[in-house]
């Protein structure tokens, strides 16, 4: 197993972030890549390299140009309306649902702030930039050596990525790594490209990036979207539009689903992508299906990782790993290696 580690992921580390009504310690911290990266070590699992570096354009197959450039130059911006602002992070207020425009770029920086965010829950830092386009170089890494005829690779960064869209951020994420692993893979001339979504929570964004194409199947295991975050989509009805249609497929499980059930899902959806016939694999892993999980609400024990890298491995597929959620820190490192052990 090839490891690409940020070396940049502390560059983003939020202050604050709107809770249940209220300005809280951001729960997306870089003690989750620490723990991840010192498990690695001690386990001695395979070699852990820096991200090749990539030009912007990697980006474009995935992310608007608008959307990018904004966030180069956001935090800039953010500075620039008023010395201070240095000393706090920029988080969005107001966003333009439904009746009100998108299509139009306001000059106000609020106004763009929340014309490309979808909650006020992902504060965007001085580092956020850089960080998350290591992390992208480090999704694109993986999948090149993939391509090339590696195995597996693993993609250990933060921020995550799996909840922004192609013009948006939110649920902690910037740049979409999964995204951006399967797209490199199609340009790399692979044919057929699914990705698997394992994060507690629902990846919006992966979903709506490739809703429209069959070229990536994308299917994810996740909290009920009635009651669990990102809310507005994951629904099981959701099967793909256009061209897309039959390649999207959900599977939202109830608050305080165990490992049985949740195993069981997880072979429906293996068997999908199977079905599919895909010839490579791309796995938003996210740790936050752990019983000890603060947000979340599945009930995964540590030893459960360590069968769910096994499940993951009979697909017989070369497979890109995307590190994405997981808040339990002192444990997600345990819980993340014990999947990447089980595959191995
Ligand atoms: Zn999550």
């Amino acid at each position: 197993m090839l490891t690409y580690y940020n070396h940049l992921h502390s560059q983003h580390q939020g202050k604050l972030e709107m809770f249940r009504g209220q300005l809280v310690p951001c729960f997306e911290v870089p003690a989750r890549v620490d723990h991840v990266l010192a498990e690695l070590k001690a386990r001695k699992l395979g070699t852990i390299l820096p991200p090749e570096p990539f030009d912007d354009s990697a980006l474009k197959g995935v992310h608007s140009q608008r959307y990018l450039d904004f966030l180069a130059s956001a935090w800039d911006e953010w500075v620039a309306l008023d010395p201070a602002n240095a000393q706090r992070d920029a988080l969005p207020s107001v966003w333009p649902v439904r009746s009100l425009r998108s299509d139009v770029l306001p000059a106000n920086f609020a106004a763009r702030m929340g014309l490309f965010s979808m909650d006020a829950g992902t504060p965007l830092t001085e580092g956020t930039w850089d960080a998350a386009r290591a992390g992208a170089d480090c999704a694109l890494s993986a999948a090149l050596a993939v391509a090339g005829g590696e195995r597996a690779a693993f993609a250990l960064t933060r921020p995550p990525g799996h909840h922004a869209g192609a013009d948006f951020f939110g649920g902690y994420c910037f740049l979409n790594n999964a995204a951006l692993a399967a797209q490199a893979l199609r340009d790399q001339g692979i044919e057929r490209v699914a990705i698997l979504d394992i994060d507690y929570h629902h990846g919006n964004g992966t979903q709506a990036i490739f809703y429209e194409r069959s070229d990536v199947y994308f299917t994810s295991i996740h909290g009920d979207p009635h009651t669990e975050y990102p809310f507005y989509l994951g629904y099981a009805d959701e099967l793909g539009a256009g061209a897309g249609l039959g390649f999207n497929r959900n599977w939202p499980l109830p608050r305080g689903t165990g490992f049985e059930v949740w195993r069981a899902t997880l072979q429906q959806a293996l068997a999908c992508i199977a079905e599919f016939g895909a010839q490579a694999l791309v796995v938003s892993l996210g740790m936050d299906t752990f019983v000890g999980d603060p947000i979340s609400g599945f009930s995964l024990q540590s030893a459960d990782y360590l069968q769910v890298g096994e499940d993951l491995a009979k697909a017989g597929l070369p497979t890109v790993f995307v590190f994405e959620g997981g808040y339990a820190v002192a444990e997600v490192g345990t819980n993340a290696v014990n999947v990447l052990q089980g595959f191995d």
